[in-house]
């Protein structure tokens, strides 16, 4: 008798546990993201005049070419970084000043040992394949830091890949871990070539990358089975248009570490768009060929975003009406594409929408 009364009861209990806790239609569903994460900063080295390399306490687990995203405070916007380390080293990043930026200057000019960041990741798909012989690494400035960690790695597993490094920079005073690059070529018993281009031409190949000079570069290059480029935007152009023809049968990796602006005109169509925060609603005009993420900065409308390239899944948004086209949705659930959600770093309109931005 007393069990006929316990077992309802229990029934009871457990649904209306789940009634008070069931997911909510604005929540995220669950993501397989890591919690952010608490560093405390434990040394930092200037490497040239506008760059430094700073250590942490972490022990973040994560692959060669990989980056995080971070901030030095809340009242920051969340930036990526490359980690210029291999996995199994102390984990290093290494900043260059963007003048006028507000996140690089902060840490090329201020970050200090002891300070705190919050960190976010790993991310990214920009990781060189195993088993190939050889690799082609082409980095302009502060594109060397994947590279500085895809050549550590290959040193640490004794070179079982044959490396051409190509390093572009305005001079040498520019060139950012320079001296760790060559003791890493000088113990590498000839597997990495390092090839200089310099726009001021005191050493090795005279810059800037156009594509003439990138084909100049790239004379008697052994074939390469993989090209992975991180630099200026131009250079990578350059890069990218003479690779292909070159060596057809290579695959080409990119890590863009600043995001591609659509110039749009102001007489291009303009669609609005709605964007729903906490039940206060604001709209704000998004021209056609230009992302969300960029109309909505036009608009002094504040949204999320972290590596705007589409990777971190930072700037996901819940459509409550229309659509955001976004053109690689991997970061992205099963279940967040099965609910509508779209990434404004990349996400273009082609028609008025409405959005709620993630819920933290
Ligand atoms: C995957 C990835 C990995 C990266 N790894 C590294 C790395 O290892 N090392 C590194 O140094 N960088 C890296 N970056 C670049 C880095 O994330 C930042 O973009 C860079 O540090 C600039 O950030 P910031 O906050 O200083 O500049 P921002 O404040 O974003 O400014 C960038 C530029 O935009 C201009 N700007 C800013 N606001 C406005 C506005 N309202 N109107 C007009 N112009 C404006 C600024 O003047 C500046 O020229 C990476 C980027 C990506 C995507």
């Amino acid at each position: 008798m007393n069990a006929l009364i316990v077992i309802p009861a229990a029934v009871v209990a457990v649904g209306a546990a789940w009634w008070l806790f069931r997911p909510k239609a604005s929540q995220a569903p669950a993501r397989k993201e890591e919690p952010m994460q608490s560093w405390t900063v434990t040394s930092v080295s200037r490497e040239t005049p506008s760059a430094v390399s700073f250590e942490v306490d972490s022990s973040l687990d994560f692959q060669a070419g990989q980056f995080v995203l971070l901030r030095p405070s809340k009242d920051m916007p969340w930036r990526a970084y490359s980690f210029s380390r291999a996995p199994g080293q102390p984990l290093r990043l290494t900043v260059k000043k963007v003048e006028g930026g507000a996140v690089s200057t902060y840490i090329t000019e201020r970050l200090a040992a002891g300070d705190k960041l919050d960190v976010k990741g790993p991310f990214g798909q920009f990781v060189l394949p195993s088993g190939i012989g050889h690799a082609l690494l082409l980095a302009g400035g502060s594109g060397i830091t994947p590279m500085l960690a895809f050549v550590h790695d290959l040193a640490a597993k004794g070179w079982p890949t044959k490396v051409t490094l190509v390093f572009a920079n305005r001079s040498k005073s520019e060139q950012i871990l320079r001296a760790e690059l060559d003791e890493l070529a000088s113990k590498s018993d000839g597997k990495l070539t390092i090839i200089h281009v310099l726009d001021d031409g005191s050493e090795g190949v005279k810059g800037p990358m156009t594509p003439d000079v990138v084909a100049t570069v790239l004379e008697g290059v052994a074939a390469p089975d993989v090209v992975a480029l991180c630099g200026p935007t131009g250079m990578m152009e350059s890069c990218h248009a003479e690779v292909s023809k070159r060596f057809a049968t290579a695959k080409i990796l990119e890590e863009k570490f600043t995001a591609v602006v659509a110039s749009v005109g102001a007489d291009a169509i303009a669609h609005e768009v709605e964007v729903v925060d906490e039940g206060k609603s604001k709209t704000f005009a998004v021209r056609e060929g230009e992302t969300v993420l960029q109309g909505a900065r036009r608009a002094k409308v504040n949204l999320s975003s972290g590596c705007e390239s589409g990777v971190c899944g930072t700037c996901r948004v819940k459509m409550l009406r229309g659509q955001i086209e976004t053109p690689d949705e991997s970061c992205l659930t099963a279940e967040e594409r099965a609910e509508g959600y779209a990434l404004v770093c990349i996400g273009k309109v082609k028609a008025p929408c409405g959005f709620e931005p993630k819920p933290e």
